[in-house]
C-alpha cells in the first residue's frame, strides 16, 4: 500500500492527530499553508472527491461535521475560516486520497491563486 494518509489511518505513519471517529480522521498538515492547517480525510481510500459515489453521501456529511468540530475546537470559528478541497491535478491536489483542508488563523485572499 502506498497511499501515505492510508498509513497514517493504520499508524504506520505519524501524525498530529486532532479529530478521530470510526469513519473520518483529521491531522495537522505536515507543511501549514496558516497558523491553523488541519486535513480531514475518510479512513476509507477514496483518491478525489469526484469519485465519491451516490452510496457515499452519508460520508461527505460525516466528514464535513467532523470539520466543522475542528474548526470550533481550534477556535477558528468566531474569526472564520477556509475549506478547501483540491480535486485533480488542474486544482493542485498531489495527494490522491481524498481530504478537506482546514485553514484558519490568518486573513485569506479571493480569489485562490
Ligand atoms: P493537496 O495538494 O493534495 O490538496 O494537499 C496535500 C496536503 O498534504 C499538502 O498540504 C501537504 O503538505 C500534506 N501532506 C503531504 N504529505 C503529508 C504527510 O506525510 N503528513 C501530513 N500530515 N501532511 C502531508
Ligand atoms: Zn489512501
Amino acid at each position: 500500500m502506498s497511499c501515505i494518509f492510508c498509513k497514517i489511518v493504520d499508524g504506520s505513519l505519524p501524525a498530529r492527530k486532532v479529530y478521530e471517529d470510526d469513519d473520518v480522521l483529521a491531522f495537522h498538515d505536515v507543511n501549514p499553508q496558516a497558523p491553523v492547517h488541519v486535513l480531514v480525510i475518510p479512513k476509507q481510500h477514496i483518491a478525489k472527491f469526484s469519485d465519491f459515489n451516490e452510496h457515499e453521501h452519508e460520508l461527505i456529511g460525516k466528514i464535513f461535521y467532523a470539520a466543522k468540530k475542528v474548526a470550533e475546537e481550534l477556535q477558528l470559528t468566531e474569526d472564520g475560516f477556509r475549506l478547501v478541497v483540491n480535486n485533480g491535478a488542474n486544482a493542485h491536489q498531489t495527494v490522491f486520497h481524498l481530504h478537506v483542508h482546514i485553514l484558519g488563523g490568518r486573513k485569506f485572499t479571493w480569489p485562490p491563486g
